[in-house]
């Protein structure tokens, strides 16, 4: 009995499947459990997920990656933020960078000092403040300097990388710590009579798997989670109206931009990934507003250069499983919800819900009230997520199309609802420790979005206004002077990480 309480079955070998298992191989194998995980090669992967935000940073570390290796395997690049193109109103473009603006001054935010600036007439644009931005533009990337004598926040970043390749490299890993990989379709899930815990899963060899723990990994379509326990979705399609994608990839032909573009279109919107290796792109979009075809043949038409292969489809519903954890079972990655990749948060809901789960593992007895809880914290992160998302539709001057009419009629979530107003009246956000996305983050989009406030915190007024005048030209000049030390991104990426002789021009 008790080794029986002590088998963790993954299925399913995407992103989410192989994070689980190289987690899992790293952190509780000591523990004494065996970790097993199947996975079909016939069924595939969703084989989309690129970019990613810098708490994967954190998780490569935390498995003790080391990163020029990943970034050779995964044909990675570096990631500052996301620009947005045309979605305040066409011809507008903003950044959404990783880190804070400025330095943070009198126990407050540094965008207050700037709002000060601005309401009292000066021009000087927020991006001057903030070395991601300024970086991602000018092409430039250096690791953060742990040595730098620098007031400034440090340079925050993320990676785009090759998602096969990510899950093939975890897989390697993961094996080599002893991960059991097996090969075959999931058929049939016995569940236990008594309590309604999966028992085992079948394949179509007939083979069995029993375990104690099961992690969900199968995709959109939740096999264990959804299929066999019925936790049930709930739909956030009013709020988040895209419900398709077609992803393609297509030659790289010039440097690689440090950052994800994201470029608002007739009925949703493009994204831009540029990898070592080639560039990945897709069309988001509403069904309700746009053919499969008028997409496909919008995406095509739109690319740097010469699609590699033919769009591929997929479709989704925004919304969440509404019991991520429900008796013996976790659902990770698309199997426990989906949020569009509007801020390329998937694949850290994965490394999140891990980081829950090895907080709360269960030891030989199954805790509702741990579930309980889990599921309630996973709920939160996520509706935090999607009023962030939804931010980005609603904050819309643009009405020339049926679908951005229909943005600008959806009604927002309470708590977006709260925060917006928030934000207007006083210009505080005030995030809540273990939020994701962080007063900066908010203010980038709410500012960059045209989302106006004529307020500042009021500690804002302490300097006067030769100094803060002062102040703001020594933090733009430190900004500017530790771009200009940084290489170009590209001969980075050559000098240290490269997959391979970069493709495409040289910058
Ligand atoms: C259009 C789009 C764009 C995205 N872009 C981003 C992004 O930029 N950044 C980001 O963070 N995330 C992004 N995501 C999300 C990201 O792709 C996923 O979170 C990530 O790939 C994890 O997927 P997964 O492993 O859960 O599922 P999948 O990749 O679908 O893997 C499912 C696995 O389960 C296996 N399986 C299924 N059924 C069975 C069965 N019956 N028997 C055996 N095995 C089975 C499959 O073979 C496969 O191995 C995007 C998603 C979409 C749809």
């Amino acid at each position: 009995m008790a080794d029986s309480r002590k088998r963790i079955l993954i299925v399913g070998g995407g992103t989410a499947g192989w994070m689980a298992a190289a987690t899992f191989s790293k952190w509780v194998a000591g523990a004494g459990y065996s970790i097993d995980l199947i996975e079909s090669d016939e069924i595939g992967t969703v084989g989309v997920g690129e970019a990613t935000i810098p708490q994967i940073v954190d998780f490569n570390r935390s498995l003790q990656i080391d990163e020029r290796e990943f970034m050779r395997a995964t044909q990675a690049t570096i990631k500052l933020g996301i620009v947005f193109e045309d979605w305040t109103r066409l011809g507008h473009s903003y950044m959404h960078p990783f880190g804070q603006y400025g330095v943070p001054m009198h126990g407050i935010h540094f965008y207050h000092f700037w709002l000060r600036h601005l309401a009292q007439g000066g021009t000087l644009p927020r991006d001057l403040f903030n070395s991601n931005t300024i970086a991602a533009y000018a092409g430039r990337f250096a690791p953060p300097n742990p040595h730098e004598q620098s007031p400034l926040p440090p340079l925050n970043y993320a990676y785009h990388f090759d998602a096969g390749l990510y899950a093939a490299f975890l897989r390697r890993m993961a094996e080599g710590l002893g991960v059991r990989r097996h090969e075959g379709k999931v058929v049939d899930v016995a569940l236990r009579g008594e309590d309604g815990f999966i028992q085992s899963v079948k394949l179509t060899d007939g083979r069995v798997f029993e375990a104690d723990l099961f992690i969900d990994c199968s995709g959109f379509r939740g096999l264990l989670i959804e299929q066999a326990l019925h936790a049930g979705y709930e739909d956030w399609s009013e709020w988040l109206p895209c419900d398709r994608a077609l992803a393609v990839p297509c030659d790289r032909v010039a440097a690689t931009t440090p950052y994800t573009r994201s470029s608002a279109r007739e009925a949703g919107w493009q994204w831009r990934i540029p990898l070592q290796h080639r560039t990945g792109n897709g069309y988001v979009y509403c069904s309700q507003f746009m053919s499969d075809d008028e997409a496909s043949s919008l995406l095509l038409s739109r690319l740097d250069g010469a699609p590699r292969a033919t769009p591929k489809p997929l479709r989704f519903i925004g919304g969440r499983r509404k019991e991520v954890w429900k008796k013996n079972c976790v659902a990770l990655g698309l199997a426990s919800g989906f949020l569009e990749p509007l801020e390329s948060t998937s694949i850290h809901l994965i490394q999140s819900v891990l980081a829950r789960l090895l907080f709360l593992f269960p030891g030989n007895h199954i805790d509702p009230a741990t579930i309980d809880k889990f599921n309630m914290q996973v709920r939160s992160e996520l509706e935090e997520i999607r009023d962030f998302l939804v931010l980005h539709y609603k904050a819309t001057e643009r009405n020339d199309t049926p679908f951005w009419r229909h943005c600008q009629a959806i009604p927002m979530p309470d708590t977006l609802k709260l925060r917006w107003d928030m934000y207007r009246q006083t210009a505080n956000i005030a995030t809540a420790p273990g939020e994701l996305f962080r007063d900066s983050s908010w203010f980038a989009v709410f500012n960059g979005q045209g989302v106006n406030t004529a307020a500042y915190h009021p500690f804002a007024d302490i300097p006067p206004d030769a100094e803060l005048a002062r102040r703001l030209e020594i933090i733009s000049g430190d900004v500017q002077k530790r771009v200009n030390a940084m290489p170009m991104h590209d001969d980075f990426i050559r000098q240290h990480c490269a997959g391979a002789p970069l493709a495409g021009k040289p910058m």
